[in-house]
């Protein structure tokens, strides 16, 4: 099975596509943490990333696609797989679709998160992330059993430089005008499910089960 989730920074694609993963055995694949640990161990690309994402807007599509191309090629996405923040623009989309229909394949399921604007601000302001694992926590909504810490790894949580107000707004604007559009695309497609985000955390999850199972 081949998912894609949509949405609004913050809308909670992250946090459904690893219930996903777990529940269905697929892997995770989400270029923020992949650009993110690329910066955590200063490789050429995470500089060259940090650049564009400590501004709110997007990594230009040359560095994005090929490793996300790459990553769907290796061995643990034989049975499917679930993309959390790829594709963000139409050429990313139109990138991947020519890639797997030379394959005979195509996606499943674009899972469209949606969250008013209103609600993302609060979102993303309580977001604490993991930067050793991956895993998000939620101040007031879904905290970690230790505050601070994160209950996967005992790593300490941070508030990512990208979450601070003034750079969520850039990314809102970004992703009416560059993401909001694929949306049109995976309904021409006939593979869009739209799922209410503003829901409790298992409340969307089972919203997304009930289209997947
Ligand atoms: P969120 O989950 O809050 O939407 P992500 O972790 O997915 O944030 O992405 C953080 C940042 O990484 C984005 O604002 C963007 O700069 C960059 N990024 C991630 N995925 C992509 C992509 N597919 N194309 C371009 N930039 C990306
Ligand atoms: P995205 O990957 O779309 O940027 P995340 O999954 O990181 O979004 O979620 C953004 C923030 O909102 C995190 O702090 C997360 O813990 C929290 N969150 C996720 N889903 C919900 C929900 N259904 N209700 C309330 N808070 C949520
Ligand atoms: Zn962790």
């Amino acid at each position: 099975m081949k998912i894609i989730m949509l949405g609004a920074p913050g809308a909670g694609k992250g946090t459904q596509a690893k219930m996903i993963a777990e529940k269905y055995g697929i892997p995770h694949i989400s270029t923020g943490d992949i650009f993110r640990a690329n910066i955590k161990n200063g490789t050429e690309l995470g500089k060259e990333a940090k650049t564009y994402m400590d501004k709110g807007l997007l990594v230009p599509d040359e560095l994005t696609v090929k490793l996300l191309l790459d990553r769907v090629a290796q061995k643990d996405c034989g049975n499917g797989y679930v993309l959390d923040g790829f594709p963000r623009t139409i050429p990313q989309a139109e990138v991947l679709d020519k890639a797997l229909s030379g394959l005979g394949d195509r996606i499943d399921y674009a899972i469209n998160v949606d969250v008013p604007d209103e609600n993302i601000i609060n979102r993303m302001s309580g977001r604490r992330a993991c930067l050793s694992c991956g895993a998000t926590y939620h101040l007031v909504h879904i905290p970690p059993k230790k505050e601070g810490i994160c209950d996967n790894c005992g790593q300490p949580l941070v508030l990512r430089d990208d979450d601070k107000p003034e750079t969520v707004k850039n990314r809102l604007q970004v992703y009416h005008e560059q993401t909001q559009p694929l949306i049109d695309f995976y309904t021409a497609k006939g593979v869009l499910k739209t799922v209410d985000g503003t829901q409790d955390m298992q409340d969307v999850f089972a919203a997304i089960t009930a289209i997947l199972d």
